[in-house]
């Protein structure tokens, strides 16, 4: 039987373009059978927005992605069935907000010293109430006629060794699915072709890593294949979702299909 899923959702309470609200709306109407909203480092969802999770019962699966960095490479890992109140996850969900206003300021400064002159006041108002994260600076970079689209303001201003980058954690990898997995939660890496974070797959492992998202709009079949194999050599639990941040012409609304076989490890694992 095939399930239509998303277990990787941004609302603006960190960078996605929806409100919580809104989001929600959405997940009705792509009528999915799973989904978790994953905002970066913060439950915000569950702690102030759980009225609007109600009526979707067992569906909704709690969830937060992790921010970290090793070495100069940055890596997502997600928590599941994770205490929707963070307790436990204290050492890696501190109070962020404070921390990432520093980050963009210095981000802004380096665009500045740089040539590239946009205001922070534009920044802090694309990202409203949420936290500030690096999509609200490359959209600034966008209208400023800074850059072509979000991903050239990534490859030329802020990404990884660019000029103005700026790392937005100094937890690691293993900090977070340590902390994750003793909260009772499922760790799993995130988008994990992404700044090629699958060369380090092993190394997660040894720390106890739990999943994989094996599943995403942004793998190509031979991708989601690899991965797939991968999981099952390891007894890695497979997930799957599509980083939504809000709709796009190739992805209206959330969700991606798979078969229910290859989520169950998952689901068998979330204590609930
Ligand atoms: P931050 O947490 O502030 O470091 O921002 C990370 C977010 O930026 C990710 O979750 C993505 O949504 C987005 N992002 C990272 N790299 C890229 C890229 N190369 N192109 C477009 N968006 C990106
Ligand atoms: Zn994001
Ligand atoms: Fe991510
Ligand atoms: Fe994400």
């Amino acid at each position: 039987m095939m399930l239509k899923v998303d277990l990787h959702l941004h609302t603006t309470e960190s960078d996605g373009v929806l409100a919580p609200a809104a989001l929600m709306s959405a997940v009705a109407s792509a009528g999915l059978d799973y989904f978790s909203i994953t905002d970066h480092d913060t439950l915000a969802m569950y702690e102030r927005h759980g009225a609007l999770l109600e009526k979707f019962g067992r569906k909704v699966i709690a969830g937060v992605e992790v921010s970290t960095n090793t070495g100069d490479r940055e890596v997502h890992i997600l928590g599941y069935g994770v205490p929707a109140d963070g307790g436990g996850l204290d050492g890696i969900l501190v109070d962020r907000r404070q921390a990432r206003r520093i980050r963009a300021e210095q981000i802004v400064d380096l665009l500045q010293r740089n040539g590239v002159s946009i205001a922070m006041s534009d920044v802090e108002q694309r990202a409203g109430a949420g936290m500030i994260g690096r999509p609200h600076i490359a959209r600034t970079l966008v209208d400023g006629g800074f850059a072509r689209d979000v991903s050239d303001a990534f490859d030329r201003y802020i990404g990884t060794g660019c000029v103005a980058y700026v790392p937005s954690s100094q937890i690691t990898p293993a900090q977070a699915i340590r902390a994750i997995n003793e909260s009772g939660g499922v760790s799993v890496l995130a988008h994990p072709t992404r700044n090629a974070a699958e060369e380090l797959l092993d190394d997660f492992i040894s720390h106890g890593l739990a999943g994989i998202e094996v599943y995403s709009t942004s793998h190509t079949i031979h991708d989601a294949e690899r991965l797939r194999s991968r999981a099952r050599k390891h007894g890695l639990v497979m997930t799957a979702g599509t980083d939504f941040h809000g709709p796009t012409e190739m992805n209206p609304l959330p969700g991606v299909e798979l078969e229910d076989q290859d989520l169950s490890a998952f689901l068998a694992r979330l204590q609930r």
